[in-house]
């Protein structure tokens, strides 16, 4: 990684060096962008949220572009060591069981047929076959229960670390311990061309890359866009040790009824998170710089009854570790920002933002599509209009099977 203090015109910056900015960085210079450099003002790639995230990789979506994404991903994370040059993204298969309710059974449903469109393989399992997958699970309170075979979960931080180092091997440049500090619009039209203020001092760039998370609002406002609502929120994770009847490669669980996802990771730990709509929606606002990080007793009490619940096992014998907490870039219909602002009158600044707590599995389609906007003007393989900025002032929010955060 290079430290450099001295300035220079750029024909492309990316700020923000997670997962999305990370794969942005390879995809662009995969296609031979060379006069590219990433900003990141953490010591180190994966430094915001992506080091915090569960990083599950799963299809189960109820947009068919989303899903088309997901699946494209989930495909790449399958051959990233072939792709990346040996570097690896920590993929491990491990399959998924979706549990329904009442609540999401017909979504379940309709989802299913839509995904068996797209070629995503999932299957009903009944009760047995849900015991044959997973022992430990009581899938008594599941209706209908679905499973996913391919699904899984990565490394966040090995994952933007290889996107990052592929694309330096490739002639991209990455400068971290840079913070942008201000950015502002140069000219008028196609001509025009952004100033960045940094901590390492100024940069001119004819096209901007915004890829920065739950920090996203600050740059916006030096902007002066204030039509991308973003609003970052707090997120507990819960870590337990399974007992040893429970140890080894396990399936991850989502829990509709109880409004969980479970993560069985290596050997013997396991991951517990919320899907619950009402904590993006009726929670306030949170600095991401300036958050309780801990979770609270009552967040262990509600997240360990859950799991206890859905895994009997875990009530048994399963002990409580610690928990910490991250933010997601919550957006009103829960998906990303992914856009050219050129119809706003920002030619040559992009964003690729408010990811809402799904965003780490989808990062290898983000950076193509986002390389699609930038050298072709577009993306063309699917709809991706869907997630254009103006969708929250024109009321075209993209719509779920589901009042369920994430899994929109
Ligand atoms: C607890 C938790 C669990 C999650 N679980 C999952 C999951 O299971 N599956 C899934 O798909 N997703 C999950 N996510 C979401 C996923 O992790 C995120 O959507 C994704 O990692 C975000 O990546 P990013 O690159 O957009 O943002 P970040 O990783 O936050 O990267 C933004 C970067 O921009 C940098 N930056 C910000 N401002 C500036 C500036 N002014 N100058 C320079 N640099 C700047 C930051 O330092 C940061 O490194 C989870 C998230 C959390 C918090």
């Amino acid at each position: 990684m290079s430290h450099v203090t001295t300035f220079v015109k750029r024909e492309v910056v990316i700020v923000g060096g997670g997962s999305t900015g990370c794969s942005i960085l390879y995809h662009l210079a995969k296609r031979g962008v060379k006069d590219i450099v990433l900003l990141e003002r953490g010591i180190q790639m994966a430094s915001g949220q992506t080091s915090r995230s569960t990083a599950l990789v799963r299809t189960h979506y109820s947009n068919p572009s989303v899903a088309k994404m997901a699946l494209n991903s989930l495909n790449f994370f399958k051959r990233f060591e072939q792709e990346m040059n040996g570097r690896s993204a920590g993929f491990k298969q491990t399959g998924l069981i979706i549990g329904g309710d009442e609540s999401t059974e017909k979504g379940i449903r309709d989802n299913l047929i839509m995904h068996h469109g797209l070629g995503i393989e999932s299957r009903v399992l009944d009760f047995e076959e849900a015991k044959r997958i997973e022992p430990e699970i009581d899938p008594t309170s599941f209706k209908p229960i679905v499973y996913e075979p391919n699904s899984g979960y990565a490394d966040p931080s090995l994952t933007s670390n290889a996107f990052s180092a592929a694309a330096s091997e490739l002639g991209a440049n990455v400068m971290t311990e840079t913070r942008v500090t201000d950015v502002k619009k140069i000219g008028n039209g196609s001509s025009s061309s952004y100033q960045l203020e940094t901590t390492n001092g100024a940069i001119e760039a004819s096209k901007v890359i915004l890829a920065t998370g739950v920090w996203s609002k600050e740059l916006l406002a030096k902007l002066k866009i204030d039509f991308i609502p973003i609003k970052p929120v707090r997120h507990p994770v819960i870590i337990y040790r399974r007992p040893e009847v429970y140890q080894g490669t396990r399936p991850l669980i989502f829990d509709f009824p109880r409004r969980m996802y479970y993560k069985p990771e290596g050997n013997s730990l396991f991951y517990a998170g919320s899907i619950e709509l009402e904590l993006d929606t009726s929670q306030g606002a949170v600095n991401p710089d300036n958050y309780d990080i801990d979770v609270s007793y009552s967040e262990v009490e509600r997240f360990s009854k859950s799991v206890a619940e859905c895994l009997p096992i875990m009530a048994e014998k399963g002990q409580f570790l610690r928990g910490y907490t991250g933010v997601y870039d919550v957006t009103p219909d829960q998906e990303p920002v992914i856009d050219d602002l050129e119809g706003e009158g920002y030619p040559g600044l992009y964003c690729l933002i408010g990811l809402s707590g799904h965003g780490f599995k989808l990062c290898p389609e983000f950076g193509r599509i986002m390389s699609g906007l930038v050298l072709d003007g577009g993306f063309h393989d699917y709809d991706v209009s869907i997630f254009k900025s103006d969708r929250f002032e024109i009321g075209a929010l993209i719509e779920s099977k589901y009042a369920l955060g994430t899994v929109a």
